[in-house]
């Protein structure tokens, strides 16, 4: 994070504004609309400026800039059009240990601006830390039209009740639970219609419910949730939502920071992928944790790569959940093989080359790879592999010794649908010898059959931009 984003209560502080144009309007404005006791140092009034005036009282004073106008300020604002006056501004605040924000110059800022979506007391702010204005302006436009006015209603409604449910819900989930169920549910519709007094008898429901259940911990419940192969972009909806309002979340290696970063902010993170020593932690060590966490009440949400039934050992996590009688969700997600697919432009199956395909996986068990060759080696059918990196050799040569063509093509998938992806291509017989050159980590898939060779052409677009572009004709 290249800035820390706060919220200053200005109410009754004193701040200063350098300026008289738009800019330090703009500046007075949110100032005086949060309360703030502001001083303007300018030689005279701009249009802007005077028009404030109607709604707000303000101090104008029109002599030199001097270091005593900044005492007592909390934050002060560089808005001048004379680069000489703002860093007079700059020199004085350092000075006085005071932060300074100098328009239009981010270099020079201790603190920047967001662009902000004001449902008071509900507020967004958005920054680009100076990158894009444009995206700036453009979010904010989108969550205008978004948000609907009454949200500010409702925050303030909420904020009406909040000590007296922290009274009578002292339990931190049930509470939470609480919450979730009055912005979800008819109170908050009641609401937005601007019906506050018949919003005000379903709380008083709600209240009476929350004082009958007592302070016992709620039921918890596991969600196990496919998050897809990576692109957080391929998150269903629902697993969204899940992941939202999870309380404590397990996730191994194959969860990428991008998915992460849209779990629930306060969810307790646990990680149960391979250790430094290499060594997973046991399914039924996390089995027994799910079934422990769902227990206390939580709601545990367990993320899978792809799919959590597609060689993701979702269906021994819920066994052990239903004999336990745990109540669980599975959600599905986009598996690698689909997911690689279709952003390396390799059609899984296709008119003229594939009737069929099927997914196996390349882990050996005991040393030996355990997979039935003649279901394999069909014509049109594309064949996937999951996890056969390190088996790719014994993999391409097991096709070839069964009868396979040694020309038949094959590419493997390196963080299919991640900002690295790389994909080779190939055949049977130089498959192994590319990625080892390449070198080709997990996580990677292989794709096998006539489809890959659509790739050049289905790349159309990538290859004629490289060419225009003089790039060589590289893997990714
Ligand atoms: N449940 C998962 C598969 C888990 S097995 C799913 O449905 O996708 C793990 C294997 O999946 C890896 O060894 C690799 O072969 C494949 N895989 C998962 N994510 C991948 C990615 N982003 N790129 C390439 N292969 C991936």
């Amino acid at each position: 994070m290249e800035h820390l984003p706060i919220f200053l209560n200005v109410k009754g502080r004193r701040t200063l504004v350098v300026g008289s144009g738009v800019t330090a309007a703009r500046k007075a404005d949110l100032l005086l609309r949060a309360g703030s006791d502001v001083t303007i140092v300018s030689p005279e009034i701009g249009e802007e400026l005077s028009q404030l005036r109607a709604s707000y009282e303000f101090t104008h004073k029109s002599s030199a800039l001097a270091a005593e106008d900044l005492q007592g300020c909390l934050v002060v604002f560089a808005c001048s059009g004379d680069d000489a006056v703002n860093q007079r501004l700059c020199k004085f605040a350092a000075d006085a240990g005071i932060m300074v924000n100098v328009a239009d110059n981010t270099e020079n800022c201790d603190f920047t601006m967001p662009a902000v979506v004001d449902r008071t007391p509900l507020l967004i702010a958005i920054s680009t830390g100076g990158s894009s204005p444009l995206l700036t302006r453009m979010l904010k436009a989108r969550f205008e039209t978004t948000i609907p006015a009454a949200y500010g209603r409702l925050a303030e409604f909420a904020g009406s009740y909040r000590d007296r449910i922290k009274a009578m819900v002292p339990d931190l989930t049930r509470r939470r639970r609480f919450w979730e169920s009055m912005i979800s549910g008819p109170v908050a519709e009641h609401l937005f219609s601007s019906q506050v007094e018949e919003a005000d008898l379903l709380m008083e429901n709600l209240l009476d419910e929350a004082a009958k259940e007592g302070d016992q911990p709620p039921d918890g419940e596991v969600y196990l949730v496919g998050t897809g192969p990576g692109d957080p972009d391929l998150l269903t909806f629902r697993a969204l939502r899940l992941m939202q309002q999870a309380d404590v979340v397990l996730y191994d290696r194959l969860i990428g920071e991008g998915i992460l970063n849209l779990v629930r902010r306060d969810a307790e993170r646990i990680y149960v992928g391979k250790l430094t020593n290499d060594h997973s932690v046991p399914q039924e060590e996390i089995g027994n944790m799910l079934i422990r966490l769902a227990r206390q009440g939580k709601r545990v949400l367990r993320l899978k790569g792809g799919d959590p039934f597609v060689f993701g050992r979702g269906g021994e996590e819920i066994e052990a959940l239903s004999e336990n009688g745990v109540t669980f969700q599975v959600i599905p997600g986009v598996t690698a093989a689909v997911g690689c697919a279709s952003y390396s432009g390799i059609p899984l199956t296709h008119r003229d080359h594939a009737q069929g395909c099927m997914f196996v996986t390349g882990h050996e068990k005991d040393g030996k790879l355990n997979l039935n060759w003649k279901s394999l080696i069909q014509p049109r059918q594309t064949v996937v592999v999951y996890m056969g990196l390190s088996s790719m050799a014994a993999i391409t040569k097991g096709f070839i010794a069964n009868g396979a063509d040694p020309a038949t093509p094959a590419a493997v998938i390196e963080n299919g649908t991640r900002a690295g992806q790389r994909v080779i291509t190939g055949t049977l017989e130089s498959l192994s010898e590319q990625t080892a050159v390449a070198g080709i980590k997990s996580p990677a898939l292989i794709i096998i059959g006539g489809v890959v060779t659509l790739r050049d052409k289905l790349s159309w677009f990538a290859n004629k931009t490289r060419e225009q572009r003089n790039i060589a004709n590289g893997p990714g």
